[in-house]
């Protein structure tokens, strides 16, 4: 490599039409950043427009999981499958990327900018640094045009062939190829015979054989570096109007998004219901009633729609996409937020500016999309930036119900029997104690004075649902069997108020949750047991807000730990191909995944045949979020029956799942598809109870 001496005029240093470069740059930067600013501070105002939530808490935990999730690319890598690599080029272009925006600070901001060009440029560290970047800007040239080919050319579903997608992909690529650019086009003038970096040291000897002359050929290098900066700038402007507003967005977002609990519900105060009528609006009909947290999250969305292709609701016909949903709030919120930041308009009273034509339920997002929602996470669990999008929709459900009361015919007599009956099912609180139950099975059943360490919450479709009765009975013979010393509450038991709460009747859910740790309390009760992955989720995650911490344990997660510790045998041969379906709400919500797995491990001869699509990326059996009770819309496919085409394609003979909803939604499918005679629905513990019956 040749050595080079001379002194270097930065493109900064030289004058134009009398003005200083310097001049011209920082005016150049100090336009750009004001513009840049002024859209920021718009966005951060409506922002603050949200209602207050606080996300400030366990700071250093969250700057550990933003840390941890953004800087190896967590984030976009954990979507990446054999058949979508997209995740991986993301991730390469965040890299790269990040290597430009150094090199801008370094070499544009300190090199131009400060007059630091004598330190840091014609050094060693320039030519390794824009040698990395060489390769580079290779690689993020052949990931844009891999892009461009699958966005507007092939056109998957997820992606929109939008004109904003391809400003952008210009944009970056311009940068790529006047940072090339301009490295040849400096050597050249220089006359620098090297061969590093090796794209603009390779440019810069064909320029040298085009015989162009000193004085263009100075002229162009100076020309690039400005077009370059410019482009830096027009970037810099255009992020934060743009959907690339992601960038940086999506990096607070990761900061806020919930540390461990996956779906977290703000309550509304009780209180609330004693405000005068008309004063009090429950959940979100405007766009000002999410709180700020959820408003940032629409800022955060990159719109690359996998949770759109991942969303059971959408891929079954319904009008539910999540990603629309995101969007066109996001859309609402830049449309109607100015207005409500006008100085005459009262941030909390919408009523007194201009109202927008549009309502936020009913143009912006429909109630069919609000009740299309099985609450399944998939949506969440693919999101690259930590959107949720499920509280927004129950948000809005709650407004439908409590301040609407708007709901499908479906839902109002399940919320009409979790008021009168204490659970969403037909029949009395008494059947809950019928026949089977108690007959020879020596149940503990909890009355006043009583004490019980575990209590095992047998739910309401265990309990009342004739099929599922049938996995409960199993389940206590499996217990009785490992020893295991429990008791239940009998007619005393109702509802945990899961599905009045995720279709939105909010108090009726406080009520059921205060009425039953109550009781829990009352029986001084330390762990509780559930078959239910609803009932599991609700009183884990979502009791403790109300007063009621409790060791929660799913009964796999016993039964994969009584087997461990060899309390529990299962010596009886399955002859059974079977596969597992997670339920959403033990699996997604909870991590529970290896359990049940291990379970079906340990029972001779049960051979498991995994789904395509499985564990974090299961497919929802639809009853979730208050959908088993709610009819689907019509002229679409069932969920439940997608999910059933699933298990097909492995050719088992058995799906097993260990959710009662599931295994009802799977006995309907199975019955609808006319398959009844190749293929049954198991509850997990049914199968453990045969696995441990003495032959
Ligand atoms: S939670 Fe499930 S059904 Fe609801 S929007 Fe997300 S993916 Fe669709
Ligand atoms: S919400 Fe998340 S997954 Fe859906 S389009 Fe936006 S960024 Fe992608």
């Amino acid at each position: 490599m040749e050595c080079l001496k001379e002194v270097i005029v930065s493109p900064v240093s030289a004058t134009y039409w009398g003005i200083p470069g310097y001049v011209i740059f920082w005016v150049l930067f100090a336009v750009a950043f004001g513009l840049f600013a002024q859209r920021f501070y718009l966005l951060y105002r409506l922002m603050r427009l949200g209602k207050q939530e606080n996300r400030f808490d366990r700071i250093s935990e969250r700057i550990k999981a933003m840390l941890v999730e953004v800087v190896p690319q967590w984030c976009t890598l954990k979507t990446v499958t054999r058949k979508d690599l997209a995740g991986l080029a993301h991730a390469l272009l965040f890299w790269s990327f990040s290597l430009f925006f150094i090199s801008y600070i370094i070499f544009i901001g300190l090199a131009g900018g400060f007059g630091l060009s004598p330190l840091i440029e014609r050094t060693p560290f320039e030519t390794v640094y824009f040698s990395i970047l060489d390769i580079a800007a290779l690689l993020v040239t052949l990931i844009l045009i891999v892009a461009a080919i699958r966005r507007y050319v092939i056109r998957p579903p997820r992606l929109e062939p939008t004109a904003e997608a391809g400003i952008i992909l210009v944009m970056v690529f311009s940068l790529m190829a006047l940072h090339v650019i301009g490295v040849g086009f400096d050597h050249a003038s220089r006359g620098v015979h090297t061969s590093w970096p090796p794209l603009g040291a390779a440019l810069a000897g064909f320029l040298n054989q085009t015989g162009l002359s000193q004085t263009t050929l100075e002229a162009t290098s100076r020309g690039v570096w400005w077009l370059h900066y410019l482009v830096i700038l027009s970037f810099m402007v255009y992020i934060p109007h743009s959907k690339h507003l992601h960038i940086l967005a999506s990096l607070v977002n990761a900061f806020f998004k919930p540390l461990g609990q996956k779906v977290v519900l703000e309550p509304i105060p009780l209180e609330a219901l004693e405000a005068p009528e008309g004063e009090a609006t429950f959940g979100a009909s405007k766009i000002l009633d999410f709180t700020w947290k959820d408003l940032l999250d629409l800022y955060a969305c990159a719109e690359c729609g996998r949770c759109h292709i991942h969303c059971p609701a959408q891929l079954t016909g319904k009008t539910l996409s999540p990603r629309e949903v995101i969007h066109h709030l996001k859309e609402h919120l830049l449309e109607t937020g100015p207005k409500l930041l006008a100085p005459q308009a009262e941030p909390s009273s919408e009523s007194q500016v201009d109202m927008p034509a549009k309502t936020m339920i009913g143009d912006v997002v429909t109630e069919e999309e609000i009740w299309a929602c099985t609450t399944c996470g998939a949506c969440q669990e693919v999101c690259p930036v930590n959107i949720e999008h499920i509280r927004k929709i129950i948000d809005l459900r709650r407004n439908l119900v409590l301040s609407q009361s708007k709901m499908p015919e479906s839902a109002q007599v399940m919320l009409r029997n979790m008021q009168q009956r204490g659970h969403p099912w037909a029949g009395v609180q008494s059947m809950r104690l019928r026949g089977d139950w108690t007959s020879g099975l020596e149940l503990k059943i909890l009355a006043e004075g009583d004490n019980a360490h575990t209590l095992f919450w047998v739910g309401c479709t265990g309990a009342l649902v004739e099929r599922n009765v049938n996995a409960t009975l199993s389940m206590t013979r499996v217990l009785k069997a490992a020893g295991v010393e429990f008791g239940v509450l009998g007619e005393s038991e109702t509802c945990c108020g899961d599905p009045a709460r995720r279709a939105g009747y909010e108090f009726q859910f406080q009520m059921m949750a205060e009425q039953n740790i109550e009781i829990f309390k009352g029986f001084n009760i330390k762990e509780i047991l559930t078959a239910c992955p609803h009932c599991y989720n609700t009183i884990k995650h979502e009791y403790p807000k109300y007063g009621g911490d409790f060791k929660v344990v799913h009964y796999t997660e016993l039964i994969a730990d009584l087997i461990r510790q060899g309390k529990l045998k299962l010596p009886n041969e399955l002859n059974s191909r079977l596969t597992y379906h997670d339920p959403c709400y033990l699996g997604r919500y909870n991590s529970v995944y290896h359990e049940p797995r291990r379970i079906l491990q340990a029972i001779p001869n049960a051979k498991l045949e995994e789904m395509e699509r499985s564990r974090d990326t299961g497919f929802c059996c639809g009853g979730g979020g208050g959908l088993m009770w709610i009819e689907e819309q019509p002229g679409t496919t069932k969920i439940s029956q997608m999910r059933i085409e699933d298990v097909l394609k492995t050719g088992v003979e058995t799906v097993v799942t260990a959710c009662p909803y599931c295994l009802q939604m799977f006995e309907d499918a199975i019955e609808h598809k006319g398959v009844k005679e190749s293929l049954k629905a198991r509850d997990l513990v049914e199968i453990v109870d045969e696995a441990m019956k003495s032959s």
